[in-house]
């Protein structure tokens, strides 16, 4: 990294915004994609979009690449320095600017952690709907990046159906505004930069739809003999007319790692369970509850529990969300891969996942959401046994190759960073990623932004932008 513009990006923001140490750039040799580590070269904290900018135009002067970050808890490596970069850490702009109940909305920096948000609309009667796992650290910022899924998605849907606005720094350190205000005239390019990943720009301030929160919420739980069963009862739920607020399949691998991780309240004989989840209105709660028993039963139900979660907060959920929680006692690392298929292949795909680990002798347990169909098989491994690790990686790579076979796609919600690459032209057609990369090259002509990630490399593209004919 040149003197240079170390001294330029000093002078800007300032030295106590900067780490260029050794030990220091360590913290950052990857987020949480563990596999892949490189340390940066140089880091900076912004404070402000203006700094942001200054910082973005210093790079461009300097043909440096920039690699934005949240808080890392990124799970395709879409934070990872490949060759000499510039990280970009949005951690210190981290201010709920607005919560504007009238208008149900909130204007905060990219920094903000989700669960920052969440704790400032405590009490307010509003909420902001996506819920992913990782939402104790995760920022605004990055879940826009990744277009964040959580469990309540099926419901309330995904990152890019809450962001009404977003601000965002250009490649030329030029400032785009797009939204508050939806204008049906222009381009949709707050749904183009939403799950970009940082490849075509870096967000700074957003602004979010809020939610009222629900009057009252249920749930049932349905234990089964077959996966089938489990499907089928979802699927008819669904048929039905109700949208439940999140629906989880758990199959017998999830089962025994939260059984094995905590003492579980689910019958430890069972092959499957079904955690169903309803908010609403508690009058219509009431006949729908006897709606999803009556099909739980119809579908050979073995147990059935009916709860109200009316004085409990949104975050108790357990299910899925304590899956992660049970590998920490199970396994010193682990690799959680993400796909999804159409809900129907939901038993094919759990018994290929079985079958996959046996295969490369790892254990694998999925959270997969009953609802859309998107899976998170965590595969489990020892990172100072690298046969393991190999292992790991050949099971995860064949089970996202099945997700395609059966009409699913490799991410449901993580991204693609570097982990998913060599899956982009298996997934799309070659016009498909070429009309990608003309997005790209629209946004970000100096290819300064997150170079390496999402979009496979292109030689002939690249040739012809040399040749001045894109
Ligand atoms: C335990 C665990 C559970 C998880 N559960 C879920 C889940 O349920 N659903 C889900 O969707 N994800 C989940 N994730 C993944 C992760 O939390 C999400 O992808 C999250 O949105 C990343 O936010 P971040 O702030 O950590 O972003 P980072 O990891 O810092 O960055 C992610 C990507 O976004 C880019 N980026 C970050 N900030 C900006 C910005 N301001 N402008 C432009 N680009 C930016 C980065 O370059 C990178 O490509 C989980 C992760 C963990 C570790």
């Amino acid at each position: 990294m040149s003197h240079a513009i170390v001294k330029d990006l000093r002078a800007e923001i300032g030295g106590e915004n900067i780490l260029s140490a050794p030990s220091e750039l360590a913290v950052y040799d990857c987020d949480a994609y563990t596999l892949k580590r490189n340390p940066p070269e140089v880091v900076v904290f912004p404070q402000s979009t203006k700094q942001v900018a200054s910082v973005v135009k210093i790079c461009n002067r300097h043909g440096m690449a920039i690699v934005p970050r949240g808080a890392g808890t990124g799970l395709a490596g879409g934070c990872l320095s490949i060759g000499p970069s510039i990280l970009v850490l949005l951690t210190r702009m981290n201010r709920v600017l607005e919560v504007n109940l009238r208008d149900r909305l909130a204007v905060v920096e990219a920094g903000v952690s989700n669960l920052q948000l969440t704790k400032a609309l405590s009490g307010t009667g509003c909420f902001f709907a996506p819920d992913p796992t990782g939402q104790g650290a995760s920022t605004i910022g990055g879940n826009v990046a990744t277009n964040a899924g959580g469990p309540h998605s099926l419901k309330y849907g995904v990152t890019v159906n809450n962001v009404l606005g977003l601000e965002t720094v250009l490649g030329d350190g030029s400032i785009l505004q797009l939204g508050p205000l939806d204008d049906p005239a222009a381009f949709d390019l707050i749904g183009v930069l939403t799950g970009s990943e940082g490849t075509l720009g870096i967000v700074t301030k957003i602004w979010l739809r809020l939610t009222l929160n629900p009057q009252a919420r249920r749930t049932t739980q349905a234990t089964f003999d077959s996966v089938d069963d489990a499907v089928n009862t979802a699927t008819q739920i669904i048929q039905s007319g109700i949208i439940p607020s999140a629906m989880e399949v758990l199959d017998q691998s999830l089962l025994d790692a939260i059984d094995q991780g905590f003492a579980s309240d689910i019958s430890s004989d069972s092959k499957t369970a079904l955690a169903i989840e309803i908010d609403g209105l508690a009058a219509t709660l009431e006949r729908q509850q006897e709606q999803i028993l009556s099909l739980c039963q119809n579908n050979n139900a073995k147990e059935i529990e009916q709860n109200s979660l009316d004085h409990q907060p949104r975050s108790s959920r357990k299910f899925g969300k304590s899956a992660l929680g049970a590998t920490g006692h199970l396994s010193p690392g682990y690799l959680i891969e993400d796909g999804i298929v159409p809900r129907t292949k939901l038993p094919p795909i759990l018994g290929k996942i079985a079958e996959i680990g046996r295969k490369h002798q790892v254990r694998i347990i999925t959270v997969a959401h009953a609802g859309d169909g998107s899976l998170d098989p965590i595969i489990l491994f020892d990172h100072r046994d690298r046969a393991t690790v190999a292992r790991a990686l050949a099971a995860g790579h064949e089970l996202l190759d099945e997700c395609i076979a059966l009409g699913g796609s490799v991410t449901a919600a993580h991204g693609i960073g570097v982990e998913k690459l060599d899956f982009m032209s298996k997934q799309f057609q070659p016009a498909d990623l070429q009309a990608f990369e003309h997005v790209r090259y629209s946004f970000d002509p100096f290819g300064l932004f997150n170079p390496g990630k999402l979009l496979p490399p292109n030689e002939s593209f690249n040739a012809d932008i040399d040749a001045g004919k894109t």
